[in-house]
């Protein structure tokens, strides 16, 4: 197995001419770089791109007033009938309240009369009281990121003494679902192996979030995830989600939505994907850091120092001028910009060769397909399956 490849930076593959850029819809705010935790499966610290070291702590008034600007310009140039913002960091809380109001108020201003949909992503440690009437009061919805029981939690989710942090976030999720559950986006929980999939799945559920979001561990061919050896075998990943997807499919009414699943049926279903890592639609995600430059998908720390960098800053540069960028073009090239295993694989139109970072090599770059290929592969071809069960029972008036 190679080891961690630090500082290489590829060649990147051009992305096809014919390809076209499509706007930005949703837009990440850093604005905070540090965290009150020290989770050890964290991207943003403890992989490849180290940035975040010599980032300002916070995002100051200025760069924030040029952030809504250029949001405002893209939203109206573009027509937007919407779009998303999410305030993330770092934990964005620490941020505090006063600069989280500005915020959501700069951006406001400067998209209307576009409407902007607000979700602040965090770790949910500081979310008390306070927090959740001004989130109340700014309409802005929260999204808190778990990883199951609290064995599973604080495996991984520990403060920087060592203290896990699964009490504090379920005394923030009690007063979230209790009173403000209108606020409640959803939960965000990092697959661990080692973690039962039912057991995780429903600790998850016993909050009744609206929606959850599953995400595989951030690590390339170069430096692979936790139990993902780079070869073609039947992937763990695939058999651990392959048991949540049977309790969540087969459960009737069941009202939380798990969107790696629900966005792999709408693409097998014959409509488009709009989450990064499935599907072949163009990724419409930019991240502005708390200095003021503008960056491409922030999971690209785990490949190579400076892989999410465009030189391009939000005093000086537009979001369109990222959009003309060959790094901005490749991320949204779809199909034409996955490389020739992926482009000949009969599950690529849902797969998409998964997340982009996720297709990085030292020697190769992005052409290459998901160090998850075989645990894709499987998922997908386990969710057709029962996709096509019901469609072919639905056809034949069977209940
Ligand atoms: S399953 Fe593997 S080969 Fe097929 S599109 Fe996905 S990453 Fe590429």
């Amino acid at each position: 197995m190679p080891g961690p490849d630090h500082g290489h930076q590829p060649a990147l593959r051009a992305p096809s001419p014919a390809t076209s850029t499509v706007a930005f819809r949703q837009f990440v705010l850093k604005l905070h770089s540090r965290c009150d935790l020290a989770c050890d499966h964290c991207y943003v610290y403890t992989m490849a791109d180290q940035r975040w070291r010599s980032q300002p702590r916070a995002m100051s008034q200025r760069v924030l007033d040029w952030t809504a600007h250029r949001i405002g310009e893209h939203a109206h140039t573009h027509r937007l009938n919407r779009v998303d913002v999410v305030l993330h960091g770092g934990e964005p809380l620490l941020a505090g309240a006063t600069r989280l109001e500005a915020a959501v108020a700069a951006i406001r201003q400067a998209a209307a009369p576009v409407p902007v949909r607000m979700t602040v992503q965090t770790n949910a440690v500081r979310l008390d009281e306070a927090f959740l009437r001004l989130f109340d009061r700014l309409g802005v919805r929260i999204s808190v990121s778990l990883d199951g029981d609290r064995a599973a939690h604080d495996r991984h989710r520990r403060g920087p003494d060592g203290r896990g942090s699964h009490t504090r976030v379920e005394t923030a999720l009690r007063r979230l679902t209790t009173g403000f559950p209108h606020l409640f986006h959803g939960l965000l929980c990092t697959v661990d192996l080692g973690n039962d999939p039912i057991t995780t799945y429903r600790s998850l559920l016993a909050h009744q979030p609206p929606a959850l979001d599953f995400l595989l561990p951030h690590g390339t061919w170069s430096n692979p995830p936790p139990g993902r050896p780079p070869d073609s075998r039947p992937g763990p990943y695939a058999q651990w989600l392959m048991a949540v997807f049977d309790e969540w499919y087969h459960t009737p009414g069941q009202r939380t939505r798990i969107r790696f699943f629900d966005e792999i049926i709408q693409v097998l279903l014959g409509g488009t994907s709009r989450l990064a890592g499935v599907g072949t639609s163009p990724v419409a995600v930019v991240v502005v850091q708390t200095d003021g430059t503008i960056e491409m998908d922030d999971t690209l720390a785990a490949t190579y120092p400076a892989s999410a960098r465009t030189g391009l800053h939000v005093a000086r540069h537009s979001f369109d001028a990222a959009l003309g960028l060959p790094t901005v073009r490749a991320q949204q090239a779809g199909a034409a910009g996955l490389c020739a295993a992926c482009r000949a694989c009969d599950r690529h139109r849902v797969c998409g060769g998964g997340l982009r970072t996720h297709r990085y090599r030292a020697s190769t770059g992005f052409d290459n397909p998901s160090v998850y290929c075989a645990d894709l592969y499987r998922l997908i071809g386990h969710i057709h399956r029962a996709v096509q069960r019901d469609v072919a029972a639905l056809r034949a008036g069977t209940p």
